[in-house]
């Protein structure tokens, strides 16, 4: 059987931001971090050159933190770091649209970095102040010429539901804002919080009318389809040939390396992460413990319902021949007869009731 597709993902844990939403590991950019992060990065890079040397990676993503707050000649040495080959199909970086300039721009185009992902959030004044982010409108906007400039044809723009669903009409001119510039790729996230430090706190998002909070999504997957923007995955949307490969293989749990602080990893029927300090160790530690078939198997049909495309229960029972798929029939039928999912040759689905409730049935397949 062919080898899953192996991504790598960089764990970039430098932000000067302080968004009140964020949960992301990150820490200031001093000089002494940096110089340990790239140290640990190399020493990553050294131990798992038997993987990468026999089986090269088809995908690369720098997360964060904000990798773009590193100036140009670190993006190039993070960039050198990076094992690539021709058999690499996409390398995405995600940047804020303060940190970005058209210096950095130039350096990941040369790497060649062939994907960008950019944290819009919204284009509203009131709800950027209301998350906490420092930009402002017009930061994104000509954050995004530059992009274009810079001459990447791959652009993600994140955008996030406004705290609590609160107007719609807001939202849909911030969809209509983010189609106006016409990225190839559109990610649209709901906010939680995961502190009280914040103006809204977990408790108060958690008085979000659901009904509301459904509308909001039933209009974005209707308003997004309309205007071009296949939906492939429960928050994401691209044109067509414009899906991201690394996440996608991510969702169809392929394996990938995470480096960098608090970067988790998916081989060799392991799954482990990195400490959050720096300097940690790199690799699975002794504890690590390995996954069952069913756990991953379990995995599968969690993340596999997220996406448009479904499962393959035909092909999953080949994939995992010691797992009995057949316990899971009554789900199934539960779920078909409850207008959730359709099962048609094979091809188990979510309807749009069924994405809308994607965190239920996750549930209760986990229960299974
Ligand atoms: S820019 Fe990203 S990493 Fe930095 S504080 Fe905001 S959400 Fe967190």
């Amino acid at each position: 059987m062919k080898p899953p597709a192996l991504g790598l993902y960089i764990h970039v844990p430098f932000c000067t931001n302080q968004c009140d939403y964020c949960h992301f590991y990150k820490q200031s950019p001093s000089q002494s971090a940096i110089q340990q992060f790239f140290q640990n990065i190399q020493q990553e890079r050294d131990y798992w050159q038997f993987v990468w040397e026999q089986r090269p990676f088809e995908t690369i993503f720098w997360g964060g933190g904000n990798p773009s707050c590193l100036i140009p000649d670190e993006l190039i040495a993070l960039g050198n770091l990076c094992p690539t080959s021709k058999i690499l199909k996409e390398w995405s970086v995600e940047v804020s649209p303060t940190a970005i300039n058209q210096a950095k721009l130039q350096a990941l185009h040369s790497l060649p970095v062939t994907r960008l992902s950019m944290g819009i959030q919204s284009f509203n004044p009131t709800i950027l102040h209301q998350l906490g982010r420092r930009q402002t409108p017009t930061d994104a906007f000509k954050a995004y010429d530059a992009l274009r400039s810079a001459g990447f044809n791959n652009i993600n723009l994140d955008l996030i539901f406004p705290p609590d669903f609160s107007d719609l009409t807001l939202w849909r001119q911030d969809l209509e804002t983010a189609i106006s510039l016409n990225p190839e790729h559109l990610s649209t996230y709901c906010l939680t919080y995961e502190t009280t430090s914040g103006p809204f706190t977990p408790q108060h998002h958690q008085t979000v009318d659901i009904d509301k909070e459904a509308n909001f999504y039933l209009f974005t997957w209707d308003f997004l389809n309309a205007h071009g923007y296949q939906q492939y995955e429960v928050s994401n949307f691209a044109k067509p040939g414009f899906e991201c490969r690394h996440n996608k293989n991510t969702w169809l749990m392929q394996e990938w390396l995470g480096w960098g602080p608090s970067a988790a990893s998916q081989w060799n029927h392991q799954r482990f992460q990195n400490s959050t300090h720096l300097p940690y160790a790199p690799g699975p530690h002794n504890s690590t413990p390995s996954l069952t078939p069913d756990e991953l198997c379990k995995d599968h049909l969690i993340f596999g319902l997220r996406l448009c495309e479904g499962i393959n229960l035909s092909e999953l029972q080949k994939q995992f021949p010691s797992v009995n798929l057949e316990r899971y029939q009554s789900l199934w039928q539960h779920f078909c007869a409850q207008g959730l999912t359709t099962l048609n040759h094979s091809i188990l689905r979510c309807t749009q009731r069924g994405m809308l409730l994607a965190d239920s049935l996750a549930v209760a397949i986990l229960l299974r």
